[in-house]
């Protein structure tokens, strides 16, 4: 499916049917041009020949149904979108903003898969629109969306930002600012540039160290982005946005989840943001040549971080079966290429 096609062959038309249109496929999820009856048929044949909406995916569902991933095929790879259903109609959507990573974290799949492009505000968009057509048959929709998928967002900023308007769009998607959350290895200039947009979107940061000497072991980018120069943007955030952010941390078995770790992070934490943040405990999908730190060890840094008056949260796991969590996509090439 090919967005910006849509918008070309639509260029000449009067401005209410173009929005008739963009009803049609982007807030009532329709499959089949044919049923935009408001088109002539001239028009609606040319948009089938040459803009089929169909987007080619592989879905795999967890045994209970909350989780569903898909695999998007783009001409030259894919990506990998998730679903979580949390009930009550919430649910939250894990995109992709690139074709892998360049940034090499350690610890992390798509990071050391390697990188081939970064994707275009449509084809995020579509990420999101697969599953919108997904839940239409349950009379649910998307109501969340999080950049915790392949890809680092702040590293693709206009069209991930092109792709936020667009979902926020009244006419369209229309999910609110407030329910997308960005989520970022800690990239110092995105982070500013986030602060000066005009909608509040979340942030998170994925922290998972409590010192620069072990964050630049983790994770190499922050080299060029050192935690007092990060934490500083961070707090503009807040201050900027009024938003509460989410620090990610992940608890990787003798890694950083120590008892003076745990300390360490929130001295950190209380000096360098002081309010409106939360601390995020992920426990490690074993991908990497990491472990997952034991329950009773997750369980004492806790307890550290909640003594030292620091909010903590626990991610609930999804489709451990499917390995559909965010945050351990693979990079997949397409069939035909090598390598
Ligand atoms: N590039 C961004 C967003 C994508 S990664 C970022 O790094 O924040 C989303 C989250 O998944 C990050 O917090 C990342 O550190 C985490 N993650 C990576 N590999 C993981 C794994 N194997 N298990 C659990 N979380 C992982
Ligand atoms: Fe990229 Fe985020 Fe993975 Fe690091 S954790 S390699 S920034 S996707």
């Amino acid at each position: 499916m090919d967005i910006k096609k849509i918008q070309e062959i639509l260029k000449d038309e009067p401005k209410f049917r173009i929005k008739q249109v963009y009803q049609a496929v982007f807030a009532k999820f329709i499959e089949n041009w044919d049923e935009v009856t408001v088109l002539s048929l001239a028009l609606r044949e040319k948009l089938k020949a040459e803009c089929p909406l169909e987007i080619p995916a592989e879905i795999l569902e967890s045994a209970d149904k909350n989780t569903v991933k898909a695999a998007i095929d783009y001409d030259d790879g894919k990506v990998e979108a998730v679903l979580m259903r949390h009930g009550e109609n919430r649910n939250t959507v894990c995109v992709s903003s690139q074709i892998g990573c360049l940034l090499g974290c350690e610890f992390c799949l798509t990071g050391q898969g390697g990188f081939e492009r970064s994707l275009n505000f449509y084809e995020i968009v579509e990420q999101v629109l697969f599953f919108a057509r997904y839940l239409k048959k349950y009379n649910e929709r998307v109501s969340n969306i999080v950049f915790m998928g392949m890809g680092e967002p702040l590293m693709n900023y206009e069209e991930v930002m092109k792709a936020i308007r667009f979902l926020n769009d009244k006419e369209t998607f229309n999910i609110g600012a407030r329910k997308i959350s960005i989520s970022t290895v800690g990239i110092i200039d995105g982070i500013k540039k986030l602060a000066a947009e005009p909608l509040q979107i979340n942030l998170a940061l994925s922290l998972h160290a409590p010192d620069d000497e072990l964050r630049n072991q983790l994770m190499p980018v922050s080299k060029n982005n050192p935690l007092p120069s990060l934490l500083k943007a961070v707090k503009s955030y807040i201050e900027r946005t009024n938003r509460k952010v989410m620090i990610e941390y992940l608890m990787l078995d003798k890694i950083n989840d120590s008892s003076a770790q745990a300390q360490r992070l929130a001295d950190l934490l209380k000096a360098g943001l002081g309010r409106l943040f939360m601390v995020n405990l992920i426990s490690y999908n074993e991908t990497q040549k990491f472990k997952t730190s034991p329950a009773a060890v997750i369980n004492n840094f806790k307890k550290i971080l909640e003594r030292e008056g620091v909010e903590v949260v626990q991610r609930f796991k999804f489709g451990r079966d499917i390995e559909g969590a965010c945050g351990q996509l693979a990079k997949q090439r397409a069939k035909n290429k090598t390598g």
